[in-house]
């Protein structure tokens, strides 16, 4: 797995999250999403960022308020920080710069845009190799883009934690355990609900379309995990 620079992406949106975390990794960079104030504030006290993209209004707090914290941090003084509002307004462009933002863009913006406002910042701040183009990804398998922590019953897509139920969970596991293999639904019912009475075909049909929203939230692309009309599911087979 790539070691890029780490980006965190604060922003309550999930299909503006979505958007943001796909044209930031298509160029090599790691991003961890939060969508709120508290779990951006917890990731950042945990481990060490490159650059901070902050939304101005989340459900919990000001994106805007993280930023004065971070400038006062002992560790985050010089952390890069880009603000990202849906208010245009010359206000939250001067009030964020002046709290220590290094950068601001507005809403609606252009991925494209955004990422070379990335690269820009990260290149001040002296990450000279990403500021160049990044290589291209080594081709590998899909299954090289997941990472499983058994122990701990969790999975990262591209080093983002996946939030998964128990159920998705298995069954992302167990796909990944086969890829490119596919698995119809009855070796699905039976490798993850085991003898639950009460579970159909529909049963799988609907987790595995949440496990896809989850997939595409982290960046994935609809087609990770393949429908075979009348077999059933594969992950990385078309
Ligand atoms: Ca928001």
């Amino acid at each position: 797995m790539r070691d890029g620079p780490q980006i965190l992406l604060l922003e309550d949106e999930p299909a503006i999250a979505s958007t943001i975390a796909f044209a930031v990794q298509r160029e090599g960079l790691a991003l961890t999403h939060c969508p709120l104030v508290r779990d951006a504030r917890r990731e950042l006290s945990a481990r060490r960022f490159d650059l901070a993209v902050l939304d101005v209004g989340l459900p919990d707090g000001s994106g805007l308020d993280l930023c004065r914290e971070l400038r006062h941090g002992v560790e985050t003084a010089h952390l890069p920080i880009l603000v990202l509002s849906a208010r245009s307004e010359e206000l939250d462009r001067v009030l964020g710069l002046e709290l220590g933002a290094d950068d601001y863009v507005a809403k609606p913006f252009s991925p494209r845009e955004l990422v070379a406002r990335i690269r820009a910042l990260l290149r001040r701040s002296g990450h000279h190799q990403a500021a160049q183009a990044a290589p291209p990804r080594p081709a590998a398998g899909p299954a090289a883009d997941f990472a499983v922590d058994s122990a701990g019953q969790r999975i990262s897509y591209r080093q983002q934690p996946l939030n998964l139920t128990r159920l998705e969970y298995g069954l992302l596991l167990t796909l990944l355990r086969g890829v490119e293999r596919i698995h119809t639904r009855d070796m699905l019912l039976d490798a993850v609900w085991g003898q639950s009475a009460d579970s159909t075909d529909r049963t799988v049909d609907t987790h595995i379309k949440t496990l896809r929203a989850k997939l595409r939230a982290a960046g994935a692309g609809d087609d990770c995990i393949a429908t075979h009309r009348g077999m059933g599911y594969s992950l990385g087979r078309r």
